[in-house]
């Protein structure tokens, strides 16, 4: 591997450089899970009444085809940020800074960043000879949440696993590195149930919406997000007259 710096040797390469890896880019891979673009804030100067909640928006009103979010550090300080597809971002921020302009009236932004977060599922291919790609770089992030720190870590440690066995096997062939996926399998079917739901849910209009957060508890929605638990919560839908054909079937055949 040749860096502006150095010229690295090893027997395995784990890409583990984000969603515009450039170790994909070496290999030749072309394919990207579909990323939504996201916009963050770092405010200070908040005053937050409750800083022991998260908070989480969604509706095609506030964040089409996403959601927006508030993640409360403390009294004065929060981060808030949100994620659309197919829409602008900032018009959408300044809604969702609209919505929240009691708590934040006297706040700054004092940082701010965007990045696209991959929410379309695993890269069909991530692992060659000598390499496995991981993270955002292959996609291992939860499509519904767009949650990726644990996904990711959890890759990095397996992946460290394989690569450290393949090494001293002396055979660092994609076939070896394939025991990534039994490893990782948790993982994979997480995320691979979780982007399924995600399919279903970006058809629904904000009525379903505002129906579906009657019916469900918070550990429902917490579970249909990453992808857990999916037929038991789709069971509670099933007496739903409009939803129960709309969604609940459609989520048990996950
Ligand atoms: C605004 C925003 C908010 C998010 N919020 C959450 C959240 O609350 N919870 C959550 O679970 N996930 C969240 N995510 C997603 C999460 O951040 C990612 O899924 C996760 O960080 C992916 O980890 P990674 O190690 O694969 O990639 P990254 O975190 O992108 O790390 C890649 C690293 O590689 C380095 N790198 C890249 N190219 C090179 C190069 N050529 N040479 C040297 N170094 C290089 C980069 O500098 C970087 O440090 C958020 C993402 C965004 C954009």
């Amino acid at each position: 591997m040749r860096t502006p710096k150095a010229e690295y040797e090893c027997s395995v390469l784990i890409g583990a450089d984000g969603y515009n890896s450039r170790v994909a880019r070496i290999l030749g891979v072309n394919e990207k899970s579909e990323p939504i673009p996201t916009l963050q804030y770092l405010m200070a100067g908040s005053r937050l009444e409750n800083v022991d909640e998260i908070r989480i928006y969604v509706g095609n009103g506030i964040a089409p085809r996403g959601y927006a979010w508030l993640f409360p550090f403390s009294e004065r300080m929060a981060e808030v940020g949100l994620g659309v597809r197919g829409a602008p971002l900032k018009p959408y921020m300044d809604k969702v800074l609209e919505i929240l302009r009691k708590e934040l009236s006297s706040a700054q932004i004092i940082d701010n960043r965007g990045a696209p977060v991959p929410v379309g599922g695993v890269i069909s291919k991530y692992i060659f000879d000598h390499v496995i790609l991981i993270g955002d770089a292959a996609g291992m992030v939860i499509p519904m949440t767009g949650g990726g720190i644990h996904s990711s870590i959890a890759a990095g440690i397996a992946a460290g696993e394989v690569a450290g066995e393949a090494s001293q096997e002396g055979d660092a062939s994609e076939e070896r590195l394939r025991t990534f996926d039994q490893k990782y399998r948790p993982w994979l079917e997480r995320i691979r149930r979780s982007l399924k739901v995600l399919r279903i849910f970006e058809r629904l209009s904000d009525e379903d919406l505002n129906e579906l957060a009657e019916m469900l508890s918070d550990e429902d929605i917490v579970d249909l997000a990453n992808g857990l638990n999916v037929g038991r919560v789709a069971r509670k839908l099933l007496s739903h007259p409009r939803l129960a054909a709309k969604l609940a079937r459609q989520l048990l055949s996950i």
